[in-house]
């Protein structure tokens, strides 16, 4: 059997920015896994990000379906607590109830999941397995190309502003998958485009996204694809 080159992205929290973002990937013919807290959605908030206030406003309940047609739609816990930090009980009702909220609002299961804060540990894990959860993503950047060891700490390749983006991506484009299926895990959140610094530009991920799209040989898919293959 023959190995393959899968290319896969993760964005985070359901801010209205993903609007923009699906816009773009959609052009590419990019696919997405949205990570989601349930219990925020329809809200606004505004951070505060390198000095300067950044939209957080999350989209519509309504718009869960329609905007992410075709990507993933992924847990994030409810409220985007430090799961570590929390007992048990707790931590089940973060993760059941987005499950069942994101899989009634998405029309199918949902069982992917992004550890809010990118905070994990092994009890964490096992407790978001407990609850039927397959994957989980951390935030650590692995640079690498190889497919998660444990799915239930899933570590990305890179951030979008990582300084190394654009030769990882040369270097898993020249790839050739000899020993195995590799993959390219990239991720960050849509709001962060809005930063307008460089790394976190709006023709940044364009440019990204122009850089790995539209090769014979990549497969593109959400995370729980890549799982499924
Ligand atoms: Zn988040």
């Amino acid at each position: 059997m023959a190995y393959k080159k899968y290319f896969t992205l993760s964005y985070d929290d359901g801010v209205q920015q993903d609007r923009k973002l699906v816009e773009i990937f959609n052009r590419y013919h990019l696919k997405c896994t949205f990570n989601i807290n349930s219990g925020f959605l329809g809200t606004d908030n505004t951070l505060i990000r390198l000095g300067k206030p950044v939209a957080h406003n999350k989209i519509d309940k309504e718009e869960v379906a329609t905007l992410y047609a075709g990507h993933e739609v992924a847990t994030h816990s409810k409220t985007h607590p430090d799961l570590t930090k929390l007992p048990e009980k707790e931590v089940k009702l973060q993760i059941q109830d987005d499950m069942k909220a994101l899989s009634e609002l998405a029309g199918y299961s949902v069982t992917g999941h992004a550890y809010p804060g990118g905070t994990y540990d092994r009890r964490t894990a096992d407790i978001l397995k407990d609850c039927g959860i397959r994957y989980a993503r951390t935030i650590d950047s692995t640079h690498s190309f190889l497919p998660p060891a444990d799915p239930l700490m899933w570590h990305p390749t890179c951030q979008h502003c990582d300084e190394k983006i654009f030769d990882l991506l040369d270097d898993f484009i020249a790839a050739k998958p000899t020993d195995g299926d590799m993959l390219f895990y990239l991720w960050g959140h849509a709001y962060e485009f809005d930063y307008n610094v460089p790394g976190h530009t709006w023709e940044h991920i364009e440019e990204i996204c122009k850089r790995i799209a539209g090769k014979d040989d990549i497969v593109y898919c959400t995370n729980i694809e890549f799982l499924n293959r």
